[in-house]
């Protein structure tokens, strides 16, 4: 992949996408087998699907008319029906320590109260990309940013894949390799709950497994939820990825006040849906807890023993996350010695827990800080918007 040349960034389509018409399908938003669809209904062979993502997603092309190895006809046929259009870009900052933000509208008409952000962040071994579900978030944790801004609406998974593809072509572009690729990971930590936005995230996650589409392993794609129990049962049955859970609260009196959606799936309901997720998964499977550290509200001892008697003996990491602080939160970050203290007492215990460290911090690029510019008229919060769950197949437990 590393050979063939992604188009030159100076090619993206920014402003002239909002000549985009609502009629066309954006192919970022198909799966394989949407795609083989696709082109079936077009009278084309399904086969087409296969080349069209290459061209795509190893190639970096979006442009019809340098498809070489399909007719002239369909080549010609193709910008009526279909478009391959990635979010426009509104900003980008990078951090010092190599972290980057971009700010990126997702509407046709590129309206920037309508954006969303997603953060690349480099470590050794790894290049993480972190892409956002919806625009806003409606579950209102009481320390997350983009809570505070309510929901706007679901993104699209074109709208999703699109952010992956923005990122990694932009990445290629400054010649940041990883091996093949730019990116190696992903994990859905921006804005919004992905298990929320559920019709989209499943055919996005497709595409980043599949070998004709990001090709990641199923270990490198991370679905972080603050626990839709429901879709957490579905989610095991239709795709296979790792799954994070923001606990953030040993005990259900805490975590009501900090987690809501938590007096509709209290601890018990999680900790069992946790349970089957990985139940008969490979011998390593686990959740990653995550766990939100706040000054004198859950970093004492007290909530440390109640943690560990929570998590019991099961698969788990635990990912102690330093509140990153905004405007107004209300809350503080715990000192450095209480946040070791916290992490001493789950080791004593034999949990396995790390400290994520905050990177991007002259940016606001960190978790819970993502709130893009989100300017609805219609703000919906949780009480406004009912958690349907749609029929589904019995979980393969
Ligand atoms: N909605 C999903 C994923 C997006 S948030 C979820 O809640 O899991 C990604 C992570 O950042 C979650 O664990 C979330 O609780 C955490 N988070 C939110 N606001 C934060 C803040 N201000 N400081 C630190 N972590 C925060
Ligand atoms: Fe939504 Fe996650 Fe923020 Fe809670 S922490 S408000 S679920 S984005």
């Amino acid at each position: 992949m590393r050979d063939a040349p992604i188009q030159s960034a100076e090619a993206e389509p920014v402003a002239s996408s909002a000549t985009a018409s609502g009629k066309r399908v954006n192919l970022f938003g198909l799966d394989r087998e949407a795609m083989a669809a696709f082109f079936k209904g077009h009278g084309e062979s399904a086969f087409r699907a296969k080349q069209v993502m290459q061209w795509i997603y190893a190639r970096g092309v979006t442009d019809f008319s340098a498809m070489t190895d399909l007719s002239k006809k369909l080549r010609e046929r193709l910008p009526e029906i279909a478009e391959i259009r990635p979010p426009a870009r509104i900003r980008e900052q990078a951090s010092a320590d190599g972290t980057r933000k971009w700010l990126l509208a997702v509407t046709e008409d590129l309206d920037p109260d309508n954006a969303i952000e997603a953060v690349y962040i480099p470590e050794t071994e790894r290049a993480t990309l972190c892409i956002s579900s919806q625009i806003g978030c409606a579950l209102d944790c009481s320390f997350c940013a983009t809570g505070k801004q309510g929901l706007n609406r679901n993104l699209s998974a074109a709208e999703i894949v699109g952010q992956v593809w923005m990122a990694e072509h932009d990445l290629r572009a400054r010649g940041e390799f990883r091996g093949e690729r730019a990116i190696t990971n992903i994990v859905f930590m921006g804005m919004g709950e992905p298990l929320a936005n559920y019709r989209a995230l499943v055919p996005a996650i497709r595409i980043l497994l599949d070998d004709y589409g990001f090709g990641l392993s199923k270990r490198r794609v991370t679905v972080s939820t603050s626990g839709l129990v429901p879709f957490m049962d579905r989610l095991r049955a239709e795709v296979d990825v790792a799954l994070a859970v923001s606990l953030h609260a040993p005990t259900d009196e805490l975590r009501d006040e900090l987690v809501p959606i938590n007096r509709k799936y209290p601890l018990d309901e999680l900790m069992a849906a946790c349970d089957r997720y990985v139940a008969g998964k490979e011998r390593r499977a686990h959740v990653v807890y995550e766990y939100v550290l706040l000054a004198g509200i859950n970093d004492q001892p007290q909530h440390a023993r109640a943690l560990v008697k929570l998590l019991g003996n099961r698969p788990a990491k635990i990912n102690l996350i330093p509140f990153n602080p905004f405007d107004g939160s209300g809350y503080r970050r715990p000192a450095p010695a209480d946040i070791r203290a916290f992490q001493d007492a789950l080791h004593a215990r034999g949990l396995r827990t790390t400290v994520r460290r905050t990177r991007g911090d002259d940016i606001d690029a960190a978790c819970g800080q993502l709130v893009g510019r989100v300017r609805s008229k219609q703000k919906r919060h949780l009480r406004d918007v009912p958690i349907r769950v749609e029929s589904r197949p019995a979980p393969r437990v």
